[in-house]
């Protein structure tokens, strides 16, 4: 290993203790082809499984994947009216396996997301078995204050860039705390322990992966 290598691995651990000490799990993979591995494994035949929206899980190919695995693959964008749309996402809210990333996630294992819609971060505190979480060693921020600032002033511009929308943060690159119309950052949601003991299972990536 290069000392970079060493350096992520080493942190990778110290985030997965932090996780332990919050009732949630963690693996190490250093490369994306480990982490397709890891990802495999909670494609389990004949469940049903879904994710939120997240470029990490479309770097590692994960519906193609899910389908390919035999899952039942639970697509809010195949509702051909609203009204089927709505009845999906009641259907993805109580699936067996959820696959999401996360905008950040502090050294000692607290998970920071925001949302617009709120249905990740819906599923992530309360519905789905499982939920399993997969990000790239890059969302690691060292504290609290700064993997907020990270999702406000990363994650949310950029996510704002790709999906189009008229928001301040897609023109500035930084986050202007706005209400706009468009704005994707009406709720946050810190997760800091979860009840069930591994329903939360976190997958880190030794790569940059995501914004
Ligand atoms: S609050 Fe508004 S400006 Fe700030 S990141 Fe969210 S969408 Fe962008």
């Amino acid at each position: 290993m290069t000392p970079l290598e060493q350096t992520r691995f080493n942190l990778a651990q110290t985030v997965i203790k932090g996780l332990e000490r919050r009732n949630m799990t963690g693996e190490y993979c250093a490369t994306l082809a480990d982490a397709k591995e890891a990802v495999g494994r909670f494609l389990i035949p004949g469940t049903s499984v879904a994710c939120g929206g997240s470029m990490t899980l479309g770097e590692l190919g994960f519906v193609e994947a899910a389908k390919a695995a035999g899952c039942n693959f639970l697509d809010r964008f195949a509702a051909a009216t609203p009204e089927e749309q709505k009845e999906i996402f009641k259907e993805i809210l109580f699936c067996d396996t959820y696959f999401m990333s996360t905008n950040a996630i502090t050294q000692d294992g607290v998970l920071v997301n925001i949302d617009g819609n709120c249905n990740r971060i819906s599923a992530l505190s309360f519905g789905p078995e499982k939920v399993v979480v997969v990000a790239g060693m890059n969302k690691v921020a060292p504290d609290l204050d700064s993997a907020v600032k990270r999702a406000r002033n990363s994650a949310a511009p950029a996510n704002c860039v790709r999906l189009g929308l008229n928001t301040p943060c897609a023109k500035l690159g930084k986050c202007a705390d706005c209400s706009s119309p468009d704005c994707i950052c009406c709720q946050f949601l810190i997760t800091r322990r979860s009840r069930t003991k591994g329903r939360i299972h976190i997958i880190l990536i030794g790569e940059e992966l995501g914004y």
